[in-house]
């Protein structure tokens, strides 16, 4: 807000009435003064002029009269015999002689003791006047006048009224210059008060006329400056207003300005703050995002006093999450995917960071673990999360995770290097059976790399002739006679020796070569399955491990057909193992394997209990057997295995469906089995995997009749 400030015309100065006010004044005050002086100054000149004619006066007395009075002078202790002396007559007569034709209208004469030996008014002779100050002047050889105004006095004739009188003490004296008396005269001054009070009246006058013309003039002018000062105080006042009304107009203007600058501002900062949190989060979890990870990485990594063991990776990927995905959906999925996040979330210290890079896979920077074995409490924390089930959707969904670890500055320098081999140890931690962590090591680094030459070197064995078929028999739970057998591929490879399933088959899933491989291990299956019969053994069932590529071909089960018909083999002698989740992750696996089911082939969902199907689902499914996975059974004996077979093969019982329990290696777990009512046992208890030849002369010889 603008303040206004006093407008310097709110209170012009009033410079005309407080000039008139002091000029006037200052101008009266002069005329009063130069007039009391001119007076002054006249009545002073006119005593001394009188003085002067007294004096005068006095010395014509003095020569022609004073012998006259001189005999009086011993009269002067007896007053009334001065009166009474003859000569007063006499002296009166001459004294009136001399004085007429002066102004002198009357003489009184004093002895020096101060009586009065004569005077024109005969009344006062022989008074006393020894008092008077201007006698007693006179008596000391000094004259001095006095002036009287409207006065009565008895002039030598008759009465004089109304008159301006001087009288003036002279003294007189002797022949030996000493003063003997006393003359006292009266000059009649009226006259010449009266023309010099004209003159005094007119020179007032002037004078005042002059100051009024003085007055007026300046007050003219005076006025005048007064109007210029007022205009000009106008003018300036209505400027400053302006100014002020402009001032007032374009502060607003900036306020206004301001606010919507400021509100743009902040309207930014908001946009910016979403884009930065978009840019940097996980708009599923929260969580921070691949980017943000790898800036918190970078800059930790910077730092300078960055010791070993300062910082570690958690590589954290969930087992067998797309199963879930691809059984339950994307949305229970996703709903999964924020349960675990904020689980793993409440576990993460301050100042570390748990991020999602995308998919199943989540990594925590540990910021200062301290150790190896502090990382690895870490992990071990983490996955323990896990025993308890995730609720989401009404379901409790049981996940296990794998965890990989690397270490700065030992594992790798740069945030690439560092996340690579966390993945790698992650990737590791998978491969030896999920649900652990593994800590990097440089032969992880040999692992990715064999990885590579796996891939490279597989489709040289498919077509080379490398991929051999082993065959692992399957036995009835109750008698112990063999029921069957399942092939395995196995691969020794020129370049890279022995090289396990559990290695090469995900490698050949992710690679497609898978469906070749497949092709190779059925064709390889029927091809042995032929010569046996050929050499007149009796034939069981033997398994077949599919792959979802196959499953998904177009026409899979005109292949299957045509290689059957190739060996003339019935189709019951063939059985295809395909995972429950392939079955769930399939497109339209129910036509697929109604079409196989149509060929006569028997169908088995393999390691059952680790996918999500529903109940409903499997009932649609048209297959003949349910095989416990390997993690039941080695659940026997550890508390809650059990339940959880039993249910198992009693849910098959309920879908008429027979149970094989695989990866049995011991004969409690075969008794277990058997009173749990599962029909079929395999496992290293009953024999390994072996070539065929080995296969045929330890199974099959004894299944002769
Ligand atoms: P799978 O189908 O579950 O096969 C059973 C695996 O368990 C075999 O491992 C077998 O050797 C192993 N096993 C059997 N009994 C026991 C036991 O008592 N204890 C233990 N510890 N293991 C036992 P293998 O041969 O290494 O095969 C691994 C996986 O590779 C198979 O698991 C299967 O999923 C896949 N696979 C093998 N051959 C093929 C194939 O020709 N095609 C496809 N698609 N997958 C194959
Ligand atoms: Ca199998
Ligand atoms: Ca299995």
């Amino acid at each position: 807000m603008v303040r206004h400030r006093p407008s310097a015309a709110g209170r012009p100065f009033r410079l005309v009435p407080y000039f008139f006010i002091l000029s006037l004044l200052l101008m009266g005050s002069a005329t009063a003064l130069m007039a009391g002086y001119l007076r002054h100054y006249s009545a002073e000149q006119l005593l001394k002029l009188e003085k002067s004619r007294a004096a005068s006066l006095a010395q014509i007395f003095e020569n022609s009269l004073w012998p006259g009075f001189r005999p009086l002078i011993p009269l002067a202790g007896q007053p009334d015999r001065l009166r009474q002396v003859a000569r007063q007559a006499e002296l009166r007569d001459a004294v009136v002689r001399l004085m007429r034709g002066t102004d002198a209208i009357k003489l009184k004469v004093y002895a020096l003791n101060g009586l009065t030996l004569f005077s024109t008014d005969t009344r006062q002779i022989g008074e006393d006047e020894s008092d008077n100050p201007g006698f007693r002047s006179a008596a000391s050889n000094s004259p001095a006048s006095e002036l009287a105004h409207s006065h009565s006095i008895d002039a030598f004739e008759h009465t004089l009224t109304e008159r301006d009188i001087i009288s003036t003490y002279v003294p007189v004296h002797g022949p030996d210059g000493k003063v003997e008396g006393v003359l006292e005269i009266y000059l009649d001054a009226t006259p010449f008060i009266v023309a010099t009070a004209h003159q005094l009246m007119w020179l007032t006058l002037a004078i005042c006329a002059l100051m009024g013309v003085l007055f007026v003039a300046q007050m003219l002018v005076v006025r005048h400056a007064g109007r210029v000062i007022a205009r000009q105080a106008r003018a300036l006042a209505d400027a400053n207003r302006d100014l002020d009304h402009r001032v007032a107009e374009r502060t607003s203007e900036l306020e206004d300005a301001n606010r919507r600058l400021e509100d743009e501002i902040a309207e930014r900062r908001r946009a910016e703050e979403t884009l930065d949190r978009l840019a940097h989060h996980d708009p599923l979890t929260g969580l921070p995002n691949r980017l943000l990870f790898q800036q918190r990485l970078h800059r930790l990594l910077e730092r300078s006093a960055l010791g070993e063991h300062d910082l570690a990776l958690l590589y954290v990927d969930l087992d067998r999450f797309k199963d879930v995905n691809d059984t339950l959906g994307h949305y229970i999925g996703d709903q999964l995917l924020i349960a675990v996040a904020a689980r793993l979330a409440g576990h993460i210290r301050s100042g570390d960071l748990l991020a999602r890079l995308g998919g199943d896979e989540f990594v925590c920077i540990l910021a200062q673990p301290g150790d190896r074995a502090a990382a690895g409490d870490m992990a071990h924390t983490l996955l323990s999360l896990f025993d308890r089930p995730f609720a989401v959707n009404g379901n409790d969904i049981y996940l296990s995770a794998s965890i990989g670890i690397s270490f700065a500055l030992s594992d790798g320098a740069d945030v690439d290097t560092l996340v690579r081999n966390a993945d790698l140890a992650m990737y590791q931690a998978k491969a030896a059976g999920r649900n652990r962590s593994q800590h990097y090591t440089p032969q992880l680094s040999a692992a990715a790399a064999e990885r590579v030459a796996i891939e490279r070197h597989l489709r040289q064995a498919i077509e080379g002739g490398e991929i051999d078929v082993h065959f692992q028999p399957k036995v009835d739970s109750v008698s112990g006679a063999l029921v069957g057998a399942e092939a395995l591929a196995r691969w020794t490879s020129e370049a890279l020796g022995v090289v396990g399933p559990a290695r090469f088959i995900p490698i050949a899933e992710d690679s497609g070569q898978i469906v070749a491989l497949g092709g190779l291990v059925l064709e390889k299956t029927c091809h042995q399955l032929a010569r046996w019969r050929d050499d007149g053994i009796a034939l069981l069932p033997v398994s077949v491990n599919l792959s979802v590529r196959q499953l998904e071909l177009e026409g899979f089960a005109g292949r299957v057909r045509a290689v059957l018909d190739r060996y003339s083999l019935s189709p019951a002698l063939l059985e295809l193992e395909i995972t429950e989740s392939v079955i769930m992750a399939a497109d339209d696996a129910l036509a697929a394997l109604e079409a196989l089911r149509a060929l006569g082939v028997r169908l088995s969902i393999d390691d059952f209990g680790t996918g999500y199907s529903s109940l409903a689902y499997l009932r649609q499914l048209p297959v003949q057997a349910l095989k416990i996975d390997r993690t039941f059974i080695l659940g026997i004996g550890a508390g809650g295995g059990e339940a959880i077979i039993r249910s198992i093969v009693s849910l098959a019982a309920s879908l008429g469906l027979e149970t094989v329990a695989e990866g049995v290696e011991d004969a409690s777990q075969v008794d277990f089995l058997g009173s749990a009512g599962c029909t079929v046992i395999q496992g290293f208890y009953y024999g390994r995997p072996t070539a065929a030849d080995e296969f045929a002369a330890r199974w099959l010889a004894t299944a002769q009749p």
